[in-house]
């Protein structure tokens, strides 16, 4: 398929040899804008190709048959690859080490970034 999964932090799509289902964004608009806002990221391409992972919900998540194909009835719940404070809900189950790796993560992404608006300063600071 090749299709990647628009969840930020999420691999699914990215390596061929991944079988895991996608599904597109629902025809609904409603549907789609539900999807759309429970997906914890910005931007979300809104466009035909722009895929879900079955990862985002829970294992034994409500289907309903739509144009001949199952698909999910409500919208994705799951992201325990993203950090937990960009989840909206908190329904999704802690898990504590791969949270601690993820604030591990943020914090070195800070630091990086703390690091670039200083050297930016140093530069203005020299001119
Ligand atoms: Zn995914």
């Amino acid at each position: 398929m090749g299709r990647k999964c628009c969840v930020t932090g999420c691999r699914s799509g990215y390596d061929s040899q991944d079988k895991t289902s996608v599904f597109r964004l629902p025809r609904d608009k409603c549907q789609r804008l539900r999807w759309l806002s429970a997906i914890p990221r910005d931007n979300i391409p809104d466009k035909a190709d722009t895929v879900v992972c079955e990862k985002h919900w829970p294992a034994e998540y409500e289907k309903l048959l739509s144009y001949g194909r199952y698909r999910p009835a409500n919208p994705p719940s799951v992201f325990t690859c993203v950090p937990q404070s960009l989840t909206p809900t908190a329904s999704s189950k802690p898990r504590s080490t791969k949270k601690a790796l993820s604030n591990q993560r943020s914090f070195i992404f800070h630091f990086i970034l703390k690091f670039q608006i200083l050297s930016l300063m140093n530069v203005f600071m020299l001119v």
